[in-house]
């Protein structure tokens, strides 16, 4: 109290004084009538009192408001914080999304291709857009492990891929075929079209480029497989029906004696020894002709023929589409021949060539020809 009072100066002290002289108070409470004492001293305690309080209250309201406000910032703050990781959150969303799609694609388009059951033009369609890697997040890092795992696929599968390329190439060398010549852009039968290198055709500008390398070499190989159907891998006769007689060659020619070549070679057997065609084709003639006798020549297309000659019966016509294995003659001892036996030639662009490499050599060739699809054998143990 005496700290107020001594804080008030003497002129307003002495105004409330005369304001605060001793007063009496009389209070009745229904039954009783009580008289209050109201000395000078007492009412100034009050008033102090009650300066205090008001005091109190004011510093409490500028208390109770001034938090108030910073409050209102913490919260702006935090709103733009949480605004913020929401924005942040959709980002990381929308690139586990997009990194989603990539894993599915490439997926869809390695399942497709592994598995073989796809024609070139459909998996072409098929081929992984180059997405980019989207920077590791929590959503995006399993994405980004099986899109690792799936690189390390692709690369295995390409590897098989190009294995298997070689492998025909190779059984094709053996036999002195060129793989190139079956890289032409008609695959019908024929003598086949101008040299067409495999084309990028179909396969969309911003493919990834390890799955278009991954797609070309695999159409390189399914077209190369397609198209060895023209190489004759079988035999014409059961080897063991007949003898081997006569090998191709320079050889003495057996009716003048002499030096001559001999453009085939001849399989002995009784006449009317079932013959087959050793590749798919197209009977291009099926007539008599000088020195074969009876003659059936099958065209293979890319400028592969065979020709079966001195036979006692024709069973095709020209034009005549035939299977590998089909029967198209009997073995007999026309036109040039000094007993039955077969004639049987195999000729690249009109050139005859030793046809005994096309009986030999030729499991491997059957096996790619008698493919049902192009499934890629993948096994060995995970990666993982
Ligand atoms: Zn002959």
């Amino acid at each position: 109290m005496s700290v107020v009072v001594h804080s008030l100066n003497a002129g307003l002290f002495e105004k409330f004084r005369g304001a605060l002289r001793p007063r009496d108070l009389f209070l009745h409470d229904g039954s009783t009538l009580r008289q209050v004492r109201l000395c000078t001293r007492r009412q100034v305690a009050i008033l102090a009192a009650t300066l205090l309080l008001l005091a109190w209250a004011v510093v409490a309201t500028v208390h109770a408001f001034a938090p108030a406000a910073t409050s209102d910032t913490q919260v702006a703050q935090m709103q733009a914080k949480v605004a913020s990781m929401q924005a942040d959150y959709s980002a990381m969303k929308q690139a586990a999304v997009v990194q989603a799609a990539r894993i599915e694609q490439r997926q869809a388009f390695l399942s497709a291709l592994v598995e073989g059951k796809t024609d070139a033009k459909t998996l072409a369609a098929m081929v992984p857009g180059d997405v980019p890697t989207a920077p590791l997040t929590p959503l995006t890092a399993p994405y980004a492990k099986v899109a690792q795992q799936q690189d390390a696929l692709a690369g295995k599968a390409l590897a098989l891929t190009e294995g298997r390329y070689r492998m025909t190439a190779d059984a094709l060398r053996r036999l002195g075929v060129d793989a190139r010549r079956f890289q032409r852009g008609n695959p019908s039968l024929g003598m086949g079209g101008p040299y067409e290198p495999v084309t990028k055709a179909n396969i969309s500008d911003d493919a990834d480029p390890q799955f278009r390398a991954l797609f070309m070499s695999w159409k390189k190989m399914d077209q190369l497989e397609r198209e060895v159907i023209s190489v004759p891998s079988a035999r014409p006769v059961f080897l063991k029906q007949v003898a081997f007689t006569s090998s191709y060659g320079v050889r003495s020619d057996p009716f003048r004696g002499g030096a001559a070549m001999h453009a085939g070679i001849d399989l002995a057997g009784p006449i009317g020894t079932p013959i087959y065609a050793t590749a798919d084709g197209v009977v291009n003639r099926a007539e008599w002709a000088n020195g074969y006798g009876n003659l059936v020549e099958l065209n293979h297309g890319k400028g592969i023929q065979t020709r079966y000659g001195h036979l006692s019966k024709m069973l095709v016509s020209a034009g005549q589409r035939v299977k590998r294995g089909d029967l198209i003659a009997k073995m007999g001892s026309t036109g040039r021949s000094t007993g039955s036996h077969l004639h049987y030639e195999v000729r690249l662009d009109g050139r005859a060539v030793n046809p005994v490499p096309f009986l030999q050599s030729t499991d491997y060739l059957l096996a790619v020809q008698n493919r049902t699809d192009t499934r890629i054998a993948m096994g060995g143990p995970d990666a993982n």
